[in-house]
């Protein structure tokens, strides 16, 4: 069957065969329709693309493996063939890596679920690669645990997505990144060798092993299985937000709490302009949202359907927000043993008040909690009003953090309106989350927008010293320049691919090696 906007790559009956042999006809898939379902991720490049009637090439077949030993098979199977193999998750990804840019098998782990083992006394769990993150919490839950992991995206992404793309949770700042929670790892190797590493807490036998498949988005091989860390399920948590007169305050309170060895669960810093757009009846000081309607998720959508269709040159609005917004809204969530959790608020309260923050209550950090989830999932909503909308997650140490945010705000001021937060903070530096909006006359301009938004910003980013992905990968999007910011290490990366994958089947062009 064709499909108009999809290119098809069809697959021989013999290889059809092969393969429903080793994971049975019912765990697999070519019909055009699930092909087309898994072309792409949440990229939003594609996303335009698609409004223009394009979808990317899909992969040939769709598989679903069962067990470790059919992913052995499979690979071994596409190895000898010489065929593409992409990992994949959830395809929750934002930078374009489940897309089969030479077609292939797509293998979704999705029915590799399971928590395979669950050592109360280290208070670890040996977990599958494809449970979906809400289902896999809630497990945990029920046994009197957290992972400490909350990515917007948990209702829609893997736990093993999360390991092969370094991802960061909501609570990162207490729990830490998903590479702080491994302890080991099972992967297939593109040779289809299996390789397990030991769960130990710590060791020095060479470098890492774990560490050079976490963040290795499918490129070295097929992750099954990770062994990660435990947490009680928190007994209290309390809640505080805070506005500073100005967004250097607010950072200076996040450094010297950082530093000050406190763990907030949550810490979000809102730059002037988002301050501007979530805040709600919470401090005298702050612009007027309410008379323009633009309090919460709502009242932005509402705000573009009014205004934006008639603003292709986004430099005046972005002039005018930043000029007219000062303030910076702080929201801060402990959380653990009570004790604990009320001497670090007591604790956190003083450092953000000796930074001329003002007390806001507890509000403003109850109700993101309430609705934490909820604003990832309203952007269809923007695409179908005529925008487009991303975002940037970029990492620096303190001493770079504002010139990086100062040099990719003004970056991206001129193509899309543009606002931040800092969300993941550390005691060493913090990372920069940059949500953008833009529009074009056309969805070709659209699409030219967005290219140079994107080229122009990481450029600053890598001028100015930054990281080019806090947690969201590299995928295609990314990929062009990692040379600039791995340098020397970037051909040990491609040697490294070359020794491991010497066919290069492993989700070939994605990350740049
Ligand atoms: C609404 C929304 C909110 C988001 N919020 C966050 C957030 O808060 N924090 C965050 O870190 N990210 C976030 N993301 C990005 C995305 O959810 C993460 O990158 C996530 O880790 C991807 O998981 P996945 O299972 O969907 O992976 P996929 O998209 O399926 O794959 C991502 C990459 O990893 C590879 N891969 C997947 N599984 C495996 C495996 N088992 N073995 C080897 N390679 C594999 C794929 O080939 C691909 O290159 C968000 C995305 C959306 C759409």
């Amino acid at each position: 069957m064709a499909m108009p906007g999809i290119e098809y790559r069809s697959v021989s009956c013999d290889i059809w065969k092969e393969v429903a042999d080793i994971v049975g006809e019912e765990n697999l898939s070519k019909d055009l329709i699930q092909l087309a379902s898994y072309s792409r991720d949440i990229w939003t490049r594609k996303t335009i693309e698609m409004q223009m009637g394009n979808l990317p090439a899909p992969p040939q077949l769709v598989v679903w493996p069962q067990t470790v030993d059919q992913v052995q098979r499979l690979v071994r199977f596409a190895a000898g063939k010489n065929i593409p193999i992409i990992p994949l998750g959830a395809a929750s990804g934002v930078c374009g890596g489940t897309i089969a840019l030479k077609g292939g098998i797509t293998i979704d782990l999705k029915k590799m679920n399971r928590i395979r083992n669950l050592d109360r006394k280290s208070m670890l769990a040996e977990i599958e690669a494809g449970a979906v993150g809400e289902v896999l919490e809630r497990e945990l839950n029920h046994q009197g645990y957290t992972l400490g992991h909350f990515p917007s995206s948990i209702y829609c992404s893997s736990f093993g997505g999360w390991v092969a793309t370094r991802g960061a949770g909501q609570l990162s700042s207490r729990y830490g990144k998903i590479e702080d929670m491994v302890s080991s790892v099972e992967v297939v190797l593109p040779n289809g060798e299996l390789l397990r590493t030991r769960a130990v807490p710590r060791s020095s036998t060479g470098p890492s092993l774990n560490h050079i498949f976490i963040g290795s988005e499918g490129t070295l091989g097929i992750i099954t299985a990770a062994t990660v860390r435990l947490w009680d399920f928190p007994k209290a948590r309390e809640f505080q937000g805070f506005m500073f007169p100005d967004l250097h305050q607010g950072l200076d309170a996040i450094r010297l709490m950082m530093q000050s060895e406190l763990k907030p669960a949550v810490i979000r810093l809102y730059d002037p302009v988002d301050t501007y757009f979530s805040s709600k009846g919470t401090l005298e000081e702050k612009p007027k949202p309410k008379k323009l309607g633009l309090s919460g998720n709502r009242g932005l959508v509402r705000f573009a359907r009014k205004v934006l269709p008639y603003i292709y040159s986004p430099g005046l609005p972005n002039r005018f927000l930043q000029s007219q917004a000062k303030a910076s809204k702080m929201i801060l969530i402990f959380e653990g043993e009570p004790e604990i959790v009320a001497m670090e608020h007591r604790q956190a309260k003083e450092i953000c008040s000796r930074s001329g923050g003002i007390d806001l209550g507890e509000w403003p950090a109850r109700n993101w909690w309430k609705h934490r989830y909820r604003v990832s999932y309203t952007m269809s909503k923007v695409f179908d009003l005529g925008f487009f909308v991303d975002t940037i997650e970029v990492a620096t140490v303190w001493d770079n953090l504002e010139n990086l945010y100062y040099s990719m705000q003004a970056a991206i001021s001129k193509h899309a309106l543009v606002m931040a937060h800092f969300s993941h903070a550390y005691p060493q530096g913090c990372s920069i989350y940059f949500s953008i909006a833009a529009s074009g006359r056309s969805l070709e301009d659209r699409l030219a927008t967005y290219d140079s938004l994107w080229k122009d910003a990481l450029d600053a980013c890598m001028q100015a010293g930054g990281s080019l992905s806090h947690h969201h990968g590299i995928g295609i999007l990314k990929a062009k320049w990692m040379e600039t910011e791995e340098g020397g290490a970037n051909p040990l990366l491609k040697a490294l691919k070359r020794a491991v994958d010497p066919h290069g089947i492993m989700n070939p062009g994605k990350m740049g090696i």
